[in-house]
Formats: C-alpha cells, sequence, structure tokens
C-alpha cells in the first residue's frame, strides 16, 4: 500500500460521522501530492496554503533531521522537502526547530484559558485523561465550535464514582464518592456509566486512588474488566510508591487492561527508581504498560481532597510545612492547615526532590505529561512550563536529554499510547506528508519556562510558532487572538 493510500484508509475506517468531509478533504491533498511528487519543477509551481520554510525538521518516528521547508494544504503536511516551496503564507523557521506539536495526556482545567496557556508552551492537543468527566458526550458537545488547541477526555472512575454515590464535592470526592464503599448495585452501576462513556467516544478510563480510598479491589477489578473489554487504557494516579504501583500492575495484570500511571514522578516519589525497575520488568514480560511525569518537584491539588486529607491530617505539625498555599506563599501550620481545609482550594505540595525528577524524566519509559492545573485563577507552574521547561532545562541546560528524545516523548510516545482506541491519532505525534499539521516551532537555544509556584501564569520564552491543523495559533512567540481550530480527538462513536 502506497503511503497515501494508507492515509485514506486509516481515515476511513477511523473517523465515522466525519467520513464524508475527511474523504473529500484526503482527496483534495492527494491531488496536491500527486502534483508535488512529479518533478521538483511541479513542487515549485505548487502554492500551499502555507509554508514553514529553512527550519531543523524534527521527526522522532523517521528520525529525520535536516533542513526542510514544510508546504501545508487543508490542515494537513503535503510536503516535506529540501526544494523550494511557495505558500500564500509563508513562516520564516531558519534557526529553528520545527516538529510535531506536543501532545498531553494529562491536563486539567480544558477552558479557553488554560489551552491558552498550553499553546503557549507549545501544546497542540490538550487531553484531560486523569480525571476525565462523567458526561463524555456533554463534554464533547460544549467544544464543538472548535478551541484553540486540540482536545479529548476519558470517562472518569472519580467522577462517575461522585455521581453515582452522590458525593457533594464539585470538584474533587470530598465525602461519598471518596470515603463510602459502593453496594453491589452502586459497583454494577458505576462499571456502566463507564462503559457508556466509551461508547459516546471517551478517549481512555481515568482513575485515581488516592481520591477515591473507599473504592474495593472488586470495585476497581470491574472497571479494569471494562477497560479490558473495550482496549481503553486506564489512566491512573496510583497510590504510593512501589505498593500503589504494584497494587495497579496487578489489577491491570488480572483483567488484561491496557495501562498509563500518571505522574509517576509524584506517584513514586524515592521510589521512583525502584518503581522504574517494576514497569521494565513488567514490560519484559509483555504487559501493556507505560507511563509519564512532569518536570517539577512539587505538585498541586485541591485541599479539601482525600489525597490531601488522608496524608496531611495526623502527620507531625512539622510536615504539614510540606504544603505551600499559593495564594500567599506561605507554608502551611496545623492552624492554617485546618482554615484553609474548610475553605478549599488548590495546595502546592513539596513532596519531591530533584534527582527523582531526573530519574523520572530521563527514563526511557516516561512521556513528558503535564498535570496543567488551574483553579480560579491560580495553579500549578507545569499548566505553562512543562515543555519549555524539560527543552530548556534537561536538554540545553543539564544534558539529561536529546533534543530528539525529548521531542519522542513529547509527541510520538503518547500518540502511539491512544493510536489503539482512537485510530486518529495515527496521524499526529509525527512529521510525514499526510500528517495533520500540528506543529511547534521553537529556538532550541533560547527556549525556557518562567512560571513559578508565586507567579504561575508566565508564558515560556522560545516557543515561536505553534500550529494546530494548519492553522498558527501562536505567532512571534505571542498568542494569536480569535482562532479556534483545535478539533475533538475522540474514539469512534459506537451506536447503542
Ligand atoms: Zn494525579
Amino acid at each position: 500500500m502506497s503511503p497515501i493510500r494508507k492515509t485514506l484508509t486509516q481515515r476511513q475506517t477511523s473517523l465515522g460521522a466525519a467520513r464524508h468531509s475527511v474523504r473529500l478533504a484526503a482527496f483534495g491533498l492527494l491531488a496536491v501530492l500527486a502534483n508535488a511528487a512529479l518533478s521538483a519543477q511541479n513542487t515549485a509551481n505548487t502554492v500551499y496554503d502555507r509554508v514553514i520554510v529553512g527550519g531543523r525538521v524534527m521527526d522522532p518516528a523517521s528520525g529525520l533531521d535536516a533542513i526542510r521547508n514544510v508546504g501545508i494544504v487543508d490542515g494537513r503536511i503535503a510536503v516535506i522537502t529540501a526544494e523550494t516551496v511557495r505558500g500564500r503564507d509563508s513562516i520564516d523557521a531558519r534557526g529553528l526547530v520545527v516538529c510535531p506539536g506536543f501532545i498531553d495526556l494529562h491536563a486539567h482545567g480544558q477552558t479557553p484559558e488554560t489551552y491558552r496557556f498550553q499553546s503557549l508552551d507549545g501544546v497542540t492537543t490538550s487531553l484531560e485523561l486523569e480525571l476525565g468527566s462523567s458526561e463524555v458526550a456533554a463534554w464533547y458537545d460544549e467544544r464543538r465550535a472548535g478551541e484553540r488547541i486540540n482536545y479529548g477526555v476519558s470517562i472518569g472512575h472519580i467522577k462517575v464514582r461522585m455521581s453515582v454515590m452522590h458525593d457533594s464535592g464539585s470538584f474533587l470526592p470530598v465525602d461519598e464518592g471518596a470515603y463510602r464503599a459502593g453496594t453491589a448495585a452502586e459497583i454494577s452501576a458505576i462499571a456502566r456509566r463507564i462503559e457508556s462513556g466509551l461508547l459516546e467516544g471517551a478517549v481512555s478510563i481515568g482513575a485515581g486512588l488516592t481520591y477515591t480510598p473507599a473504592a474495593t479491589r472488586d470495585e476497581l477489578l470491574a472497571v479494569f474488566r471494562v477497560a479490558a473489554r473495550t482496549k481503553a487504557p486506564v489512566n491512573v494516579h496510583a497510590r504510593g510508591g512501589v505498593a500503589g504501583v504494584t497494587e495497579v500492575l496487578s489489577l491491570a495484570a488480572e483483567t488484561h487492561a491496557p495501562l498509563h500511571i500518571v505522574h509517576i514522578n509524584s506517584a513514586a516519589l524515592a521510589e521512583t527508581p525502584a518503581v522504574l525497575t517494576l514497569l521494565n520488568d513488567a514490560r519484559a514480560h509483555g504487559q501493556d504498560v507505560t507511563t509519564e511525569a512532569y518536570p517539577y518537584a512539587a505538585g498541586m491539588t485541591e485541599i479539601q481532597s482525600a489525597t490531601i486529607q488522608d496524608r496531611y491530617r495526623g502527620v507531625p505539625a512539622e510536615q504539614l510545612a510540606e504544603l505551600e498555599w499559593p495564594r500567599t506563599g506561605e507554608r502551611l501550620n496545623r492552624e492554617s492547615f485546618q482554615r484553609y481545609g474548610r475553605i478549599g482550594g488548590p495546595v502546592v505540595i513539596h513532596h519531591n526532590a530533584e534527582p527523582m525528577v531526573v530519574a523520572a524524566i530521563r527514563s526511557p519509559l516516561t512521556m513528558v505529561a503535564s498535570d496543567a492545573y488551574w483553579q480560579d485563577g491560580t495553579g500549578h507552574p507545569r499548566t505553562t512550563g512543562t515543555y519549555s521547561r524539560v527543552l530548556g532545562r534537561y536538554v540545553r541546560e543539564t544534558g539529561t536529554l536529546s533534543l530528539m528524545e525529548a521531542i519522542r516523548k513529547m509527541t510520538l510516545m503518547p500518540a502511539q499510547r491512544l493510536e489503539g482506541r482512537v485510530p486518529a491519532m495515527q496521524q499526529k505525534g509525527r512529521l510525514s506528508v499526510g500528517a495533520d499539521a500540528d506543529l511547534t516551532i521553537f529556538d532550541a537555544a533560547r527556549v525556557i519556562d518562567r512560571s513559578t509556584y508565586r507567579e504561575p501564569s508566565l508564558p515560556p520564552v522560545g516557543i515561536q510558532y505553534v500550529i494546530v491543523n494548519g492553522v498558527p495559533v501562536v505567532a512571534n512567540g505571542h498568542a494569536v487572538d480569535g482562532v479556534a481550530p483545535g478539533k475533538a480527538v475522540r474514539a469512534p462513536i459506537e451506536r447503542r
């Protein structure tokens, strides 16, 4: 099969409702590709929608790392060539790296504000796969008019459990959803709701065992069985350390569910190297397990959640100083922990050490994912700085990763993780002819994050252009206003 034919077939089989328009677009592309392939003369005669000229094109799938010109037609990459290309619009990428746009498997917020933050950090696809949603069809409907970047969601066990158990929390469980064990009827209602969410096209199943401590092994097995049956990965926030990771590996092994363990850095903390060895062994024995990390030593979550309350309520007072109230920068004590616990809001958790972050980021097992977190005007600096920080700090400044390896962790690896369930992801995470024109163009010599725990909304420097489905959403390092080229990333919808 020619690459072009293969692209068409994949698209035709993967995108039910959008099939007709995609086919038309694909034939438009086919015409351009055929034209472009005839001769260099014809390449020179073709006028592309947009061209990116003179950049260092890096594609982790093919290993291409060379100065090339890229032409875009109908939101897809139509040519990658050393020849001169002409376009109705042209981006001068000399001195810059041109690579596939970053795919974030773990991003909370999912608002225009957070999509804007993330776009400035080079993200072209932002997926909320850990908490997810309990209302998948409605979640996609709300974004139907388009967003700044591509978006998608999981069916979330935490959110479904909050609904089935009638929890009174809004963002995360605070009572019944966290602390009450489900009856047999409630457990089967939870499993059914998860299955419905998958039929509505959820990208995966989200779960967070520290947020739902009362969920029994039987309940979790019911959830993992749905995952195994539907080949949907479980994106799980495991309980801490080797014990927590062993627990989710065993649930997945017992049910044959695909497993993705989120933020291994903050799940494993001081046991990060041991946990990475565990995952390596599990993979060597054929288990379908992957993981991700964000490049910061502090975490953040809701102070009222079980994750914080269970862990810190009984600790010695000094240990409460691990917690920081981001609005004031104060470290907490017994009195302020209780006071802010009544108010609610995000809290910074200074619980990890830099060598563990380095171990997580360096491991060939980990993808980069932000765990972007933003609530009521404040949040974690990872929301705005994850990708630029890996490229600036861990590639350029410390040499922890090669540039190609970092790009692979941000693009190809997350795309591949989802391909089994979302075939359209085969067109993302690559810079190749026929792929979606989601591109990030940055200055490798300058790129760096600027956000801090006190000022988490500062955009990075050095991310010059970000293109989503062929349309720039960042140009000359600034957000472009009034554009919404981002589309849904969604599994094929099944009729019931
Ligand atoms: Zn988490």
